[in-house]
């Protein structure tokens, strides 16, 4: 058996729509491997994150509920993930490029003595399994070749369509044999509360930057956001100033978006932030420096002070939306 294994994330009951173009990366692994897709889901209550998982053209979704897994832990899940991958015949092993990923992965690829992919953007057969991933904030593109019998990879989901629904997959339960560690002992999970959706899940996403002068300006990026339902984002150099909060934060040392229609406001468009959203649909930059580098990528670029194009823009859609 040559299987891909997925890991599946969830909140608050719910299936993490990040999970979902990480089994489309693994349809396409398995196509080259000639395997099956597998999903593991980790928890404590987690059945109906397993059914719902189950849906999206996998082969078989294997959940484990247990105390232990009520709260994620690396030291924990790590020995899970590595024997559902035994179990299961798994030569590749993936989890989206989120927070969870990053920590879980590389501790799973020491266990299963793996080599391992981070940011994974394609899969491909090149006289064996190959991956590409960027390098260098997204100005190089490379060819990874993995050596090991298994491989793992994190994968960076902006690239990937989720998978349509279809028949739903078998779902067993899995003992993972696993215990409290001795090690680490989890203390809280403090999530930011919002009424938007969640910056890496949103089909809008309105970012603004050092430009905006000040936290109270970004009031007006907040409310071209909420007009079109969308997200918040800011530039680091906005969340160094104190605008912005560090989680709002897009680009290569924040988070990468790709949503459908992408507003960089007074962002002037280095490298490092286009790291973070090049990939999405429809780009619009306002900002008054017609040489600023956001216009070489934008769709449409709007030459002017934010300060009387954001409220007026936000006006008109309000009229119309
Ligand atoms: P600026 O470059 O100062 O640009 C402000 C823009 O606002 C200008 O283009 C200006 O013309 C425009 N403007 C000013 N007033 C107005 C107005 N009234 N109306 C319209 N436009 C106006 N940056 C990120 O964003 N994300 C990252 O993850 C990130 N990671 C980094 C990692 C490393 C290792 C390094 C070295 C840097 C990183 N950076 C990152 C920083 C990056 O290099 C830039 O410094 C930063 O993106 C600049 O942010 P900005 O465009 O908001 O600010």
């Amino acid at each position: 058996m040559a299987n891909v294994l997925v890991v599946a994330e969830h909140i608050d009951g719910k299936l993490r729509k990040v999970t979902l173009p990480t089994i489309t990366f693994a349809s396409q692994a398995a196509a080259l491997t000639g395997g099956e897709v597998h999903v593991l889901v980790l928890g404590n209550g987690v059945d109906a994150v397993a059914g719902e998982v189950a849906k999206y053209g996998v082969s078989k979704v294997h959940y484990a509920n247990s105390p232990v897994f009520e709260n994620y832990l690396a030291e924990t899940y790590a020995p899970a993930v590595v024997k559902a991958a035994q179990a299961i015949g798994a030569t590749v092993v993936a989890a989206p490029s989120s927070t969870t990923g990053k920590d879980l992965l590389p501790r799973v690829a020491a266990k299963l003595d793996a080599g391992m992919v981070s940011d994974a953007i394609a899969v491909f057969d090149d006289g064996g399994i190959k991956f590409r991933r960027p390098l260098w904030a997204g100005n190089v593109l490379t060819t990874v070749e993995v050596v090991t019998p298994v491989k793992v990879v994190t994968v960076r989901t902006t690239d990937f369509e989720a998978p349509a629904e279809g028949d739903a997959a078998a779902v067993e339960a899995f003992d993972a044999g696993v215990a409290a560690s001795d090690n680490a002992e989890f203390v809280s999970f403090d999530q930011v509360k919002s009424e938007r959706p969640e910056l890496t899940d949103a089909a809008v996403v309105v970012a603004g930057g050092r430009g905006l002068k000040s936290g109270e300006n970004f009031q007006m990026i907040m409310d071209l956001a909420d007009t079109l339902g969308g997200a918040v984002g800011a530039s680091r150099a906005a969340v160094d100033s104190g605008y912005a909060p560090n989680d709002w934060q897009i680009g290569q040392t924040g988070k990468v978006v790709a949503p459908d229609l992408y507003f960089a406001v007074a962002i002037s468009g280095a490298i490092q932030h286009l790291a973070g959203m090049k990939g999405s649909k429809t780009i619009v930059a306002i900002n008054k420096d017609a040489d600023a580098p956001i216009f070489q990528v934008a769709d449409y670029g709007l030459v002017g002070d934010a300060f009387e194009i954001v409220p007026a823009l936000t006006e008109k859609l309000k009229s119309i939306v």
